[in-house]
């Protein structure tokens, strides 16, 4: 791990409070427990602001731009890895390594390595994250290890999303959510579906030839949501993911346009990458650019799409708007062209609550934000104003009561691995690059928002990394320990994990 540096200027009017360490040591009891209570809902979150000033240490001068969101109200997004390398379909291209199917899927293995990647993560990146549960398709675990492995983050304090190829059926996502007596285990739930026409192997689209082709299986996905919700009372969060090659580039604004009403939070593209298994790569996507893929999806909401007033990381990797669908129009959260906007995001990254974004309870996220208005009433302004340009730039009452879809729109492009290589290994040597394209891949290496952490040697690691030098030595490692079982030993126990190729 890197040296602790804490830069606290952006935190300059808010309380770090040391009491925070106190809370599990306080005494048991109403006191106590009114103590916690008190702690939790303070303004500012002392751990997670601490750990957010690390993290704007350690980044590289050109991402401290004026919306930058790392390391001020998020330390960045995370995920695991090793945990169960093995999927059913076969994509193209595929970012985990080629003997990722030779590796069992094995539960207790699951729980072990998430809690140990989450525990090391909660350590060095605060007590709150949001984290994907990704392997591998995570429809493969059995549902109590499922189930059991987003407790496990959850414990730390991260905020699961599991990340699947959506082909699964409501009993597995009911026995995942519910307990075997009906109850919620969960209230909410966070999923990632990637589907697309670079993914073989979906029951009833196996080869599909289109994204058109795909759409039932969309809506039949968060259909699945909305009864879980109904009949159970479960929240959940979806997120819809697409690789884009050139083959299917010129159909991401009809996905979008076709999809938004089905219940999707989130539409992430991932623009093809070199990364991963070689044998699942093809020529040409280095053919298209980030901004051929960020104007489809500008034309599929229907306008501009404002990425630098809130920045995540490096432009170069991610982009990302954040709005909502207001009757048929989508509209961004804040317009960079508006002075008064850039204000009102000014006060929020300088104000609002450390990891408030992360909170999963409501009422906690209210109380914060009640307690700082209380401190800083001239805050109830601003936010008024920004309201009121909002409802204005939707079209104003009328159209806000016609229904409001938040919808956040992200393209997050990895790197080549040819690229990360000699990147990574200069910046592990603390040298910089003399090579201009190297340079840049250190340069958005270091601004990583997509962390995988590594217990073993210390060290947190981007997602480009592990997935371009790690995952296949890892994997070679998990194919010793994990062998799937010979048909003999199968038979024996009566079932067998049921991996594809
Ligand atoms: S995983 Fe790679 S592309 Fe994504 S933010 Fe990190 S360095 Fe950038």
């Amino acid at each position: 791990m890197r040296g602790v540096s804490h830069n606290v200027d952006e935190l300059d009017d808010t309380t770090i409070d040391e009491d925070v360490l106190q809370v599990r040591t306080v005494p048991r009891g109403l006191t106590a427990r009114l103590r916690q209570w008190e702690i939790r809902t303070r303004p500012v979150d002392a751990e997670s602001a601490a750990a957010a000033a690390r993290r704007w240490a350690e980044l590289p001068d050109h991402v401290k731009t004026d919306g930058q969101l790392i390391g001020r109200r998020s330390t960045g997004c995370e995920g695991t890895h090793g945990v169960f390398p093995a999927c059913d379909f076969a994509c193209k291209p595929c970012y985990h390594s080629k003997d990722a199917n030779k590796v069992r899927v094995d539960g207790a293995h699951t729980l072990e390595q998430v809690t140990r990647q989450m525990a090391f993560l909660r350590e060095h990146r605060g007590p709150a994250a949001f984290a994907q549960l990704i392997g591998g398709e995570v429809s493969l675990l059995a549902v109590e290890d499922h189930s059991a492995a987003l407790e496990a983050m959850r414990a730390q304090g991260r905020s699961p999303m599991s990340m699947t190829h959506g082909d699964f059926d409501d009993d597995y996502l009911q026995r995942v959510v519910l307990r075997a007596d009906g109850t919620r285990r969960f209230a909410s739930v966070s999923f990632a579906a990637h589907i697309d026409s670079t993914m073989y192997g979906r029951r009833g689209s196996e080869k599909p030839n289109s994204e058109a082709e795909l759409q039932e299986h969309r809506q039949r996905f968060t259909e699945m949501f909305a009864r879980l919700r109904s009949a159970h009372g479960v929240r959940s969060y979806l997120a819809h993911n697409m690789t884009v090659t050139p083959e299917n580039l010129h159909e991401v604004a009809e996905v979008i346009r076709a999809s938004w009403r089905q219940g999707w939070r989130m539409f992430s593209f991932q623009p093809a990458a070199y990364v991963g298994s070689e044998a699942r790569w093809r020529a040409g996507f280095r053919s298209m650019t980030d901004d051929d893929v960020w104007t489809q999806i500008e034309l599929g909401a229907g306008r501009r799409l404002p990425y630098r007033v809130l920045q995540f990381g490096d432009t170069r990797c991610n982009r990302t708007s954040w709005g909502a669908f207001v009757a048929d129009r989508y509209v961004p959260l804040l317009d960079e062209d508006d002075s008064a906007d850039l204000a009102a995001r000014d006060a929020y990254l300088r104000y609002l609550p450390g990891n408030y974004m992360t909170e999963p309870h409501i009422s906690v996220k209210i109380l914060r934000v009640a307690r700082l208005l209380m401190r800083r009433p001239p805050l109830v302004l601003v936010a008024g104003g920004w309201l009121r340009r909002f409802a204005r730039r939707a079209g104003g009452l009328r159209a806000l009561r016609s229904g409001i879809r938040p919808v956040t729109f992200v393209m997050h492009s990895f790197m080549d691995a040819t690229v990360v290589a000699p990147a990574w290994e200069l910046l592990r040597r603390g040298e910089v690059a003399t090579d201009a394209t190297v340079l840049v891949a250190q340069e958005r290496l270091q601004a990583c928002t997509y962390a995988m952490a590594h217990p073993e040697s210390g060290e947190i690691v981007p997602a480009c990394v592990q997935h371009s030098l790690l995952d296949a030595h890892e994997n070679r490692q998990l194919v010793e320990l994990l062998p799937l079982p010979t048909r003999r030993s199968s038979t024996r126990a009566g079932s067998a994990p049921g991996v594809g190729s």
